[in-house]
């Protein structure tokens, strides 16, 4: 019988008996699988959400010379 490793957990999984889940050993890891990929592709187009250190008004501020 064909085992491969679930890509989540690593669980030996009986390829033909999960044919819904497969190739991974459960619906959960499924769901955790499906969901980091979610993450990434949110990830792609994602600017860096940094707010500056300085709001406008300290920069003017700063400029004493
Ligand atoms: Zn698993």
């Amino acid at each position: 019988m064909t085992k491969v490793p679930c890509p989540i957990c690593k669980t030996p999984v009986n390829w033909e008996k999960q044919a819904d889940t497969r190739p991974f050993c459960s619906q959960r890891c499924r769901l955790i699988d499906l969901g980091e990929w979610l993450d990434e592709s949110r990830r792609i187009p994602g600017e860096p959400a940094q707010i500056p250190d300085r709001t406008p008004d300290e920069d003017d501020g700063y400029r004493h010379d």
